[in-house]
């Protein structure tokens, strides 16, 4: 038995196979062998995880080496001193500080906390993470005593002369050596320059998605997500294929390389042949959105004022569920927790704010001449708000309950234009706020700059 198992542990995995048969058929019954297979299997097991450890181990070791700080100093032939400037450019990892990171370097304890004192002023160095990097020029010095080429840690001497944290593309802090052998710090910004970026193309996968895989950050398709998020059900309306257009502001550092995207200028989005653009200008020196004409398209109304809602009656003739006769339903009814927020579909005045009938706690909220909306069932009201308060699209008015003739909790909204119910679905937008006079004008400039934009900046879609 031993001198079997002795075997098989001597036996490469290639033949073990050969093995097994061998057991198998020659030596032994099958049970013994099986048992046999079994414990081989526990020891090679064992072995192979620790081989798995060590080799695991032994990489994470040469990783670790590659990533360290070398001292790049080259020998002298015939062993004189060298002094000599050298820069090196960190990538700073989990797990660094810039104390651990100097004194790997070499620099002296008595320096490396002047450094950080110096860098205090202006910067918490225990803030920096791995999206900081550091350039550190200095000064080495070494003392050769043999020929073995091999450089002892004592026998260094470490000089910083400048350290450049960097902390974003558009911040550093540079801490500096300065003749008396201490250290001064400043913060330094770098300029970016703005340039305008124009990306053109066909949906696939998803409007956000095909955004940022255009090249456009992440950022700037949320703004242009919201801008549509008015007139456009993303999850209904788009199809594959149709197309979509960004002209907006990208800054780039002066190596070439984009930093970040500020404003939308334009946006287009092309849903089955039909374009609905949205262009910026500014009003008070504040990015407002317009359609082509110069209404703004932040006043139409909410579709849905509520989050994670699904709708459970739709707008039309229905048998009511509690009455149980046939009768019309004059909103549209939205699913949801008791207690979850109302949001105002548009900006108004609040025109009703109490109980009513059937509705339970009730809200109406005067948009314009032409449009209110209507919320019922709540729980609870806003507490601030009264009759007559002041909304703004998207403020919490009151939250989802199951007052008033109502089978469970859920919000009914109804859209009124001109005092009569209309299907919220088919609302298309209140003729709010719409640019007139001298700001029409300029806006109207500020739209043939865009356009022509649009026409001369090359497409900078990523393929
Ligand atoms: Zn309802």
């Amino acid at each position: 038995m031993k001198e079997i198992l002795k075997k098989i542990r001597k036996v490469k995995s290639l033949k073990l196979l050969v093995l097994i048969d061998l057991i198998i058929s020659h030596y032994l019954f099958k049970p013994i062998a099986i048992s046999i297979i079994v414990s081989f299997f526990a020891v090679q097991g064992f072995k192979i995880l620790q081989d798995f450890v060590s080799n695991y181990n032994y990489v994470s070791d040469l990783k670790k080496k590659a990533n360290s700080i070398k001292i790049n100093i080259l020998k002298s032939k015939n062993g004189v001193d060298i002094y000599e400037e050298q820069i090196v450019d960190y990538q700073v990892k989990k797990g660094d500080t810039v104390l651990k990171i100097l004194l790997d370097l070499g620099v002296s304890e008595a320096d490396a906390f002047s450094i950080l004192e110096a860098t205090k002023k202006v910067y918490n160095p225990k803030l920096i993470n791995n999206k900081s990097s550091l350039t550190i020029k200095y000064k080495a010095k070494v003392d050769y005593e043999d020929d073995s080429g091999s450089i002892e840690d004592s026998k260094k001497d470490v000089v910083v002369i400048e350290m450049e944290i960097s902390l974003s593309p558009e911040l550093e802090i540079k801490v500096s050596r300065k003749e008396d052998g201490t250290y001064e710090s400043k913060e330094i910004k770098l300029a970016l320059t703005k340039n305008v970026t124009k990306y053109y193309g066909e949906l696939n996968s998803g409007l956000f998605v095909d955004g940022v895989q255009a090249g456009i950050s992440p950022n700037a398709m949320m703004n242009m997500i919201n801008l549509y998020s008015y007139d456009v059900d993303f999850q209904r309306d788009i199809k594959k294929g149709d197309k979509f257009e960004m002209v907006v502001e990208s800054f780039y550092t002066k190596e070439g390389k984009k930093v970040k995207d500020g404003n939308i200028l334009f946006t287009s989005l092309v849903i089955q042949g039909k374009p609905i653009e949205i262009y910026m200008h500014l009003v008070n020196n504040k990015p407002e959105y317009f359609d082509a004409k110069g209404n703004s398209v932040r006043k139409s109304l909410l579709k849905t004022p509520i989050n994670g809602a699904r709708v459970s009656s739709g707008f039309g003739v229905r048998r009511h569920p509690i009455l149980g006769y046939s009768r019309m339903h004059k909103g549209i009814d939205f699913a949801a927790p008791s207690g979850t927020p109302i949001f105002a579909a548009g900006s108004g005045t609040i025109t009703y704010y109490s109980v009513k009938g059937g509705y339970g706690n009730f809200v109406q909220i005067k948009h314009n001449n032409d449009y209110s909306t209507a919320y019922g069932h709540a729980s609870r009201f806003v507490k601030k708000l009264r009759l007559g308060s002041k909304v703004k699209q998207g403020d919490v008015v009151a939250y989802v309950g199951s007052t008033g003739r109502s089978t469970g909790p859920h919000l009914h909204f109804e859209v009124l234009y001109k005092g009569m119910a209309i299907n919220p679905a088919k609302v298309k937008a209140t003729s709010g706020s719409r640019l007139g006079g001298k700001e029409l004008s300029r806006f109207k400039a500020a739209k043939e700059e865009i356009d022509r934009y649009r026409k001369n900046v090359p497409n900078q879609i990523k393929n």
